[in-house]
């Protein structure tokens, strides 16, 4: 060999060695993760879809927690008790959301470990006066709960859930079109060959909220030549399945979701596709990894599955109430300290997913510094938009301290930042969290068509997220 092509070698390896030394090693989970990791995530993600089909609304995953807690020997929260190391309670915020706890080891003034995910997903809620005729068909009307993009929502099959009280306080769950036998109902749109007018539309407009009118009937009642005879017969049927009548409908939360189950994504199926992985996904890692604690963490860890983070969080069953903080406190007295003391020393991670970087739709993401699917669990410093509005912005004190851990327990894991700056942006619970003057993270998922009726996440970063929650709670 001669001297120069020596001399360029050695560069060239020196370049490589310093670049192994000095570089960010981005890590794909498909490389890292070994055949029986890979199949445990697979396994972790049959019990996971089961968790989505039967939890499609708020008070469905909150009831579906309160099941898996006290077969996992969680007992609800009683504030004039004293509890020990180990011991694991729940309450429950309305039936809608729920705070979960493990006393830990050490005393709660010394700060709890938070994880906080949402139940809720964007959907199409039905108006208080939902039931009209037209032409022959009967309708609901709606108006759509969350960040939707409403031309993805018709003609697609939807099921109705829900809790309807009665004019005499009686409660009537509804849950239609789940089951194989069931009807489903769905949102029309006009065909092609006469949307001329439509397509001049901008995409926004293309389905505007007043057309997510739910086709429910068809057939006339029989003897009413009169008005409104298909209305009527709707509503006959109504009165026999669920002995309800048209007023009853003002006191009612019907939510229309996708009557698609969870399925597998790919040849490889590596993906699930569900409805309401925003953030099921999170929400039932962070359950899962609450309900698997083994004795007593070190800390008492709490897991908060909350409600209502897709409209801002507000009202009494979301973030922005009072209900994580009286429940702090209640935890705080119980052991002769205030709930600000336990705020101020406790931690937590905002477990909400991000955008996985979309290849047929790169231009808005910024690929430097973009979540991708497969990559493992992502961490998000800050959400907002336009110059971090509207953001906790997580330091660099308690982003290095879940850095150091997730490398520690051999959690594959990634940064993400929601699309290029100034080309739109989100929240997450975080900010409501920090408000209380907690360090606050943001840990979760990638997701692919995010609030989509159809939203995909990869099974290796699902089972990530689970290690990432497991490895705080120790
Ligand atoms: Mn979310
Ligand atoms: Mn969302």
């Amino acid at each position: 060999m001669a001297k120069k092509d020596e001399a360029a070698k050695t560069k060239k390896n020196e370049a490589n060695d310093l670049k192994e030394k000095l570089f960010m090693k981005r890590k794909n989970t498909g490389l890292e993760m070994t055949e029986s990791e890979t199949a445990k995530a697979d396994k972790f993600c049959e019990e996971y879809k089961r968790f989505l089909d039967v939890g499609k609304t708020e008070r469905e995953a909150c009831a579906e927690a309160v099941r898996l807690a006290e077969k996992a020997g969680f007992v609800p929260f009683d504030k004039n008790a004293k509890y020990k190391a180990g011991d694991r309670v729940y309450r429950v915020n309305r039936g809608k959301a729920i705070i979960l706890a493990v006393i830990g080891k050490k005393p709660v003034e010394e700060g709890v470990d938070l994880v906080a995910a949402h139940i809720d997903s964007p959907r199409i809620d039905l108006k208080q006066n939902p039931l009209y005729e037209n032409e022959g068909l009967a309708y609901f009307k709606t108006h759509y709960y969350g960040g939707i993009k409403k031309y993805q929502w018709p003609v697609t099959p939807l099921a109705l859930h829900g809790v309807i009280y009665t004019a005499d306080g009686e409660r009537v769950d509804v849950k239609l079109g789940e089951d194989e036998s069931d009807p489903v109902l769905v949102i029309t749109d006009i065909l092609p060959h006469l949307a001329d007018e439509q397509y001049k539309r901008p995409a926004p407009k293309l389905i505007q909220g007043e057309e997510l009118n739910i086709l429910i009937g068809s057939r006339p009642f029989r003897d009413d030549k009169a008005s409104e005879a298909v209305k009527l017969a709707v509503m006959q049927i109504l009165n026999k399945k669920y002995g309800i009548t048209e007023s009853d409908f003002i006191s009612a939360e019907l939510e229309c979701v996708p009557a698609q189950k969870a399925k597998d994504v790919g040849f490889d199926r590596s993906m699930v596709g569900a409805y309401g992985q925003d953030d099921r996904v999170c929400a039932y890692t962070a359950l899962a990894a609450t309900l698997d604690i083994k004795g007593a963490p070190t800390r008492t860890a709490v897991t908060i599955l909350t409600d209502k983070e897709e409209i801002g969080s507000e009202g009494c069953t979301g973030l922005q109430s009072s209900y994580l903080k009286y429940f702090i406190a209640d935890l705080g007295e119980m052991y002769g300290t205030n709930g600000r003391t336990v705020l101020s020393h406790s931690k937590c991670l905002s477990a909400d997913v991000n955008a996985a970087y979309d290849p047929t739709f790169s231009d808005p993401f910024e690929k430097l510094n973009a979540a991708y699917a497969g990559r493992g669990v992502v961490l998000t410093k800050y959400t907002g938009s336009r110059g971090k509005s509207g953001t906790n912005d997580a330091s660099a004190e308690f982003v290095g301290e879940i850095r150091r851990l997730f490398d520690k327990e051999n959690i594959i894991w990634q940064t993400g930042e929601l699309g290029k700056v100034d080309h739109g942006g989100g929240g997450t619970v975080a900010m409501f969290i920090s408000n209380l003057d907690v360090d606050t993270v943001d840990i979760g998922v990638p997701v692919l068509s995010m609030h989509a009726p159809f939203e995909v996440t990869a099974k290796n970063d699902i089972y990530m997220a689970y290690k990432a929650f497991r490895a705080f709670f120790k």
